[in-house]
């Protein structure tokens, strides 16, 4: 007790401010998170899952792609 640590699966974050009797803490970033899932994951599934491993991977842009691949 005292420090508050977010209870999400790889979360350091401490002094939450969301408390679940059932999933324990939950910090502002990972309430965001699941918040922006529901409907899509299981409160359960979400504090097992790695936080920031599924964040789906980001398009390449054309500027991504001329970084990516330079004139040889
Ligand atoms: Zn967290």
């Amino acid at each position: 007790m005292g420090i508050k640590a977010c209870d999400r699966n790889g979360c350091d974050r401490i002094m939450c401010d969301n408390y679940s009797d059932q999933f324990g803490y939950l910090c502002f970033e990972c309430m965001t998170e699941l918040q922006s899932k529901a409907g899509n994951i299981t409160i359960g599934d979400f504090m097992a899952s790695p936080k920031g491993a599924d964040k789906p991977a980001e398009p390449a842009t054309l500027d991504d792609i001329d970084a990516a691949f330079n004139p040889s």
